[in-house]
């Protein structure tokens, strides 16, 4: 396991997760992927399922997220994810199954995926990072893209009255009988990163206790496409992504009840 230690008091300051292997990734420089990565990965660990969890990786940034991940885990067709978890699942329904996606892949070729599997109340947990933009493919609209972003396919800013509105994922599944928990977190700053944290345990903790569907939506960066620093990223999350998407619980089966605090995340 590689630690980082601070060698003039030899104190601990960073340990890699268990859940995550030693591969170095792909993803650019400043992208908060690698958080997002580390999140799921410490939260594996303290759940202690690393040996019972099997990763669904999607198509899009996160491609090689099977490679980060040391756990069991398998490639889906793009946007199928959740079909692929919900064959998992009910097949092995002792395992805990996740899905990791981004926008281009869930909320629009996997759309129908995703929704019906939060309606038929499948019991996987979604992680799902929204960065506003098809990442992988260089960076042209997605159904997440704000009004007026530009982006390679509307250089000129998405225009509301030729494309329509950007989907509000967490609300939307939230408002589906079938999900148990419904939530957005950024990770923007260390402050939301800690909370981003909290929401993805009780996502998996809600597939341990067999409720249902759940999902945990995570405001992401994209340096690179945004044509941004890494900081101007992360201030252009704060500034632009959460008034459209703003953070907090959508949904919290009744089981979950003080596993997650309610209301807004500012
Ligand atoms: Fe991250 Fe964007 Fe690079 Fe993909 S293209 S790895 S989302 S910065
Ligand atoms: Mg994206």
């Amino acid at each position: 396991m590689a630690t980082l230690v601070d060698e003039r008091s030899e104190k601990l300051v960073y340990q890699r997760p268990e859940a995550l292997t030693g591969s170095l990734t792909h993803y650019c420089p400043g992208c908060t992927h690698g958080i997002a990565h580390r999140l799921v990965a410490e939260v594996i660990d303290e759940l202690d399922i690393r040996q019972r969890s099997i990763l669904v990786a999607s198509v899009g940034c996160s491609v090689f997220s099977y490679r980060y991940f040391a756990v069991d885990s398998c490639e889906a067709a793009h946007g199928r994810a959740a079909a692929m978890a919900t064959g998992i699942k009910r097949v092995n329904p002792e395992n805990i199954v996740f899905t990791y996606q981004g926008d281009g892949d869930l909320a629009s070729i996997g759309i129908a995926e995703t929704i019906h599997a939060a309606a038929r109340g499948e019991k996987i947990t979604i992680v799902f990072l929204n960065n506003a933009i098809y990442g992988m493919t260089g960076g042209q609209m997605a159904p997440t893209t704000l009004i007026g972003q530009k982006t390679r396919s509307s250089p000129f800013g998405r225009d509301l009255g030729q494309t329509g509105y950007p989907i509000r994922m967490a609300e939307m599944l939230a408002g589906i009988d079938g999900t148990v928990y419904s939530a957005r977190r950024s990770l923007h700053d260390a402050r939301h990163i800690i909370q981003a944290k909290k929401a993805i345990k009780t996502a998996f903790e809600a597939q341990m206790m067999g409720l249902g569907f759940s999902i945990v939506e995570l405001l992401s960066t994209c340096p690179t496409n945004w044509h941004m620093t890494p900081i101007e990223s992360c201030d252009w999350v704060r500034d632009n992504m959460i008034p459209y998407f703003p953070l907090g619980d959508y949904k919290v089966a009744q089981e979950l009840a003080g596993r997650t605090q309610r209301g807004k995340h500012r």
